[in-house]
C-alpha cells in the first residue's frame, strides 16, 4: 500500500464564494449546503469563513452586506491535488484545520482536513513510503574493514567498540560479513586468527539498494532469515547497515512522533473549539449591550424555574418594566446616551434583585425579571423597591428617569407567553396611570 494521492482523499463537496460577495452570501451558502464553513476564493488565493466568524461579525455588529474582501479572514494553505499525503505533514504543525487542494491551474479542487491526513498514515504505510536512505543516518554507526585486515586485530576492536558485525569491503564494495557469532565459532574451533578477514568471512554479502522501501528491506530480511541488511548506493559501494530491529523501531518511533504532533495539534484545536463554544454560548444567551440575559435565554431559564417551582410547590412571580419616555431620551441626547441609560438600568436591576432572580432585556427599553419563591405581594414590593432605585438614579447628562412596572404571579404549568401577557397588561395600566408606578394583574 502506498500513501494515497491527495485528490483521492480530499473532499470535493466544497462550497465556495467569491471574495467580492458579501458575508450574507456566505451565510446563505452555509445554510443551503449545511456546511460549517465556506471557502472564500480570491483568484488563486483561498480563505475560509466559518460559523464562528459569522458569530464574531454579529458580536462586533459588522453589517452582513460587508464584502468578504473587507473582512479579516483566515488564509488557508494550498497543495496540488497530485501530491502525496505525506507532503501535507508539514501543515500538521500549523494552526490551520484545512488545506485547499488545487488543480494544476491553481483553481479549487477540494478541501483536505487534518483528520483526512492522519487517518491515511499508519506505520505500515510509513514502511512502504520511507526509503532505506531516509533512515541511514539514524541507524547505528556501522563498521567496515578492508579485506586485508587481520582477524585478530578485528576481535580486539569488536570487543572494545561493541560492534556485533563487520562488513568486509574491497574498494568500498561489500564482499563479505563477519559477525560476533562467526568470531565465537572461530574461537571455539581454535582457528588461526592471524589471517586476513577475507579467509573466514561469510560471502557473498547480499545487499539492497538504498532506494528500497523499509517494507522491501524487511521482506528481504524475512525471506533470507538475516538480522541486518547491507545497503549500497548506485555505485554498488557500501552505504550503511541497519538491523531488522532498528528498521522496525525507527519506523514506529517516526510514526509515534507524527501521531504526537498530530495529537498536540488536535488538543490545541479542541481547546480552541471549547473556547469558541463558550464564546458562542455567551453570545447566544446574552444581550450584547447590557450583558444581561436575552429573551431567548430567559425563556429557557423560565422552563427550568417553572419545573423546580412545581416540584417544590413554590410560588413564582414576574416583573415587567419599561422605561418611561425613553424615546425622548434618545431624541434629546442621542442614541449613545440612550444606550448608557439602558446599561445603567440593567446594573440597577442586577443590584436590586436577589441572587435567585433571573433578569433579562426583553427588548428595546423593556426588562423582565423572574422571581422564584416570590408571591405577587413579595414581587410587588420588590418592583416598588426597583422603581424607587431607578427614580433616584443620577444619570450623567440625562439626570433623572423613571420606569413603569407590571407584576403577575406565575400559575402552575403556565407558559411564559401567558404570564408575560398578564404582566404586560398591568404595565399598560401603569403607563396609563401616569407612569413611574407599579401595577399588578389584580389592578387590571
Ligand atoms: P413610554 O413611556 O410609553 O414607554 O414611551 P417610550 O418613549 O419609552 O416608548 P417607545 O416604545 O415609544 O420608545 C422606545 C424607544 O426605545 C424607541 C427606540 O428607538 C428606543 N430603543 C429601543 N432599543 C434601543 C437601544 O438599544 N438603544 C437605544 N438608545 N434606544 C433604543
Ligand atoms: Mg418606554
Ligand atoms: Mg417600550
Amino acid at each position: 500500500m502506498k500513501f494515497p494521492i491527495i485528490r483521492d482523499i480530499a473532499s470535493k463537496s466544497v462550497v465556495s464564494v467569491d471574495i467580492h460577495e458579501s458575508a450574507k452570501s456566505a451565510i446563505d451558502k452555509m445554510l443551503e449546503y449545511e456546511h460549517r464553513n465556506v471557502v472564500v476564493v480570491d483568484n488563486n488565493k483561498y480563505y475560509i469563513i466559518s460559523v464562528i466568524d459569522i458569530l464574531h461579525l454579529r458580536k462586533q455588529e459588522i453589517p452582513l452586506n460587508t464584502p468578504l474582501a473587507q473582512l479579516k479572514l483566515l488564509k488557508i494553505p494550498v497543495i496540488n491535488k497530485n501530491k502525496n499525503v505525506l507532503d501535507t505533514l508539514e501543515f500538521l504543525n500549523e494552526s490551520v484545520e484545512y488545506i485547499c487542494v488545487i488543480n494544476d491551474d491553481g483553481s479549487l479542487y477540494g478541501l483536505l482536513g487534518h483528520t483526512d491526513i492522519t487517518s491515511n498514515i499508519d506505520p505500515e504505510t510509513l514502511m512502504d513510503n520511507y526509503r532505506l536512505q531516509d533512515f541511514l543516518k539514524l541507524g547505528r554507526r556501522m563498521k567496515w574493514v578492508s579485506k586485508d585486515e587481520k582477524i585478530a586485530d578485528l576481535v580486539c576492536d569488536m570487543v572494545s567498540s561493541a560492534y556485533d558485525n563487520v562488513i568486509i569491503v574491497d574498494d568500498l564494495q561489500p564482499i563479505g560479513i563477519l559477525t560476533t557469532k562467526d568470531m565465537m565459532r572461530l574461537i571455539k574451533e581454535q582457528a588461526d586468527l592471524n589471517v586476513s578477514v577475507e579467509v573466514h568471512m561469510s560471502k557473498p554479502v547480499e545487499s539492497i539498494h538504498k532506494n528500497a522501501s523499509i517494507k522491501e528491506a524487511l521482506d528481504f530480511l524475512k525471506k533470507k532469515h538475516y538480522k541486518r541488511v547491507v545497503i549500497v548506493g548506485d555505485d554498488g559501494k557500501l552505504a550503511g547497515i541497519i538491523s531488522q530491529k532498528e528498521l522496525i523501531s525507527l519506523t514506529y518511533s517516526k510514526w509515534a512522533v507524527l501521531m504526537k504532533e498530530y495529537q498536540q495539534e488536535l488538543n490545541e484545536i479542541n481547546i480552541m473549539l471549547e473556547g469558541k463554544n463558550r464564546e458562542f454560548e455567551t453570545i447566544a444567551s446574552t444581550d450584547s449591550l447590557t450583558g444581561i440575559y436575552n429573551r431567548y435565554k430567559f425563556s429557557e431559564l423560565y422552563l427550568s424555574s417553572a419545573f423546580t417551582m412545581k416540584q417544590r410547590h413554590n410560588e413564582m412571580s414576574l416583573i415587567m418594566l419599561d422605561i418611561d419616555y425613553f424615546k425622548k431620551v434618545n431624541d434629546t441626547y442621542g442614541h449613545n446616551i440612550g444606550d448608557k441609560v439602558l446599561v445603567q438600568v440593567s446594573h440597577t436591576l442586577l443590584k436590586t434583585l436577589r441572587h435567585i432572580d433571573i433578569v433579562c432585556r426583553w427588548g428595546g427599553e423593556e426588562f423582565v425579571a423572574l422571581l422564584p419563591t416570590a408571591s405577587l405581594e413579595n414581587a410587588t414590593a420588590l418592583a416598588e423597591k426597583i422603581r424607587a432605585f431607578i427614580e433616584a438614579l443620577e444619570i450623567d447628562v440625562v439626570g433623572h428617569i423613571s420606569a413603569s412596572f407590571g407584576v403577575a404571579q406565575v400559575v402552575e404549568n403556565e407558559e411564559l407567553q401567558s404570564v408575560i401577557e398578564r404582566a404586560d397588561k398591568a404595565l399598560y395600566l401603569a403607563k396609563n396611570s401616569g407612569r413611574n408606578c407599579v401595577k399588578t394583574e389584580r389592578d387590571s
